[in-house]
C-alpha cells in the first residue's frame, strides 16, 4: 500500500501539496482528477521520487519513502538510498511523453531496463517482451523504430516498457494528452485489459472521465493541494456533493 501522512510540497512560496493524508491499498485502482496546478502530478512524482517532500512522509508498504523531516527542528534526512531504489522499483510509471529510445528498436525499448536494472538474462527479458507487446497489441512490431509508430502505438509500447519491470503498482499521468482524438481509445482499451486482467495497483491522473468510471475504484478530486471530495467512481462522477467538483466535471464533460 501506499500511504502519505501529512504531506506538503512547496515551491518556493507556492504550496503545491498541502498536508496531504491519503492511503491507496494494495490493489486498489484510485484515479485523482481536478483543475491544471491542483497537485495530482505532483503526487506521482513524489512516489517516482522525481520529487522530495516539503514536509510529511510518503510510505511504501509502511516504510519510509521519502526524504524524511526528524525531530523539532525539522532537519531533512535521506532515506537510505540502496533501501530506496528497491522500493523504488515496485513502482512503474507511463507519462503523457512516451520518451522511447528512438535508436533502439521496440523489443529493445522494452528489454532494456529489466536486463539492465532488475539483472534479467536477455533471453528471458526478450521472451517476456514479446508477450508484454502481445498484450499491448504490438506483437507484430517488435523490430520497428519507435519514430515509424503512431503515437498510440508508441504509448502501447511505453505501458509495455513499464510493465517490464514487474511493478506492483502503476501509475498514469494523463496518458492520452498527447494524443490526437483518434488515437486515444486504443491506449484506454490497453489499460483497461490490464485493469480487468491483473491485481496491479493503480493510481492515475486523467481527464477521460469514462476511462475513470471503468477502472476506479474510487475517485478523489483535488483543488489547491488538498483533497475537497472522494467516493466510488460512479457515485462521485454521477452525484457529486461538492460545488468544486460539479464546476470541474462541467468542465470536462
Ligand atoms: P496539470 O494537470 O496541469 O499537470 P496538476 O494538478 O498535475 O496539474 P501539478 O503538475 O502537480 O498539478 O503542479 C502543481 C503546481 O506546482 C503547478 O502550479 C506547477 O506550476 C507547480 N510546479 C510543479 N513543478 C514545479 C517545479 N519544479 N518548480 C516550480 N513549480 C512547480
Amino acid at each position: 500500500a501506499v500511504r502519505f501522512e501529512r504531506v506538503t510540497k512547496r515551491f518556493g512560496d507556492h504550496t503545491v501539496l498541502d498536508g496531504l493524508d491519503l492511503e491507496v491499498g494494495r490493489g486498489e485502482r484510485v484515479t485523482l482528477i481536478g483543475p491544471s496546478g491542483s497537485g495530482k502530478t505532483t503526487i506521482l512524482r513524489l512516489l517516482m521520487t522525481l520529487e522530495r517532500v516539503t514536509d510529511g512522509l510518503v510510505l511504501v508498504d509502511g516504510q519510509p519513502y521519502s526524504h524524511m523531516p526528524r525531530g523539532a527542528g525539522g532537519k531533512l534526512v535521506p532515506a537510505d538510498e540502496r533501501h530506496l531504489a528497491v522500493l523504488r522499483r515496485r513502482i512503474g510509471m507511463v507519462f503523457q511523453q512516451f520518451n522511447l529510445f528512438p535508436h533502439m528498436s521496440v523489443l529493445e525499448n522494452v528489454v532494456e531496463a529489466p536486463v539492465h536494472v532488475l539483472g534479467e538474462g536477455r533471453e528471458e527479458a526478450r521472451r517476456r517482451a514479446r508477450d508484454l507487446l502481445d498484450l499491448v497489441g504490438l506483437g507484430d512490431k517488435a523490430e520497428a523504430r519507435p519514430t515509424r509508430l503512431s503515437g498510440g502505438q508508441q504509448q502501447r509500447v511505453a505501458i509495455a516498457r513499464a510493465l517490464a519491470m514487474r511493478p506492483e503498482i502503476l501509475l498514469l499521468d494523463e496518458v492520452t494528452s498527447a494524443l490526437d482524438p483518434e488515437l486515444v481509445a486504443e491506449v484506454l482499451d490497453v489499460l483497461r485489459d490490464i485493469a480487468r486482467n491483473t491485481d496491479i495497483t493503480l493510481l492515475c491522473v486523467t481527464h477521460e472521465m469514462g476511462f475513470a468510471r471503468d477502472v476506479s475504484d474510487r475517485i478523489l478530486m483535488f483543488d489547491r493541494g488538498r483533497i475537497v471530495e472522494s467516493g466510488p467512481a460512479g457515485e462521485l462522477l454521477e452525484s457529486p456533493t461538492h460545488a468544486r467538483t460539479r464546476a470541474f466535471l462541467g468542465s470536462v464533460r
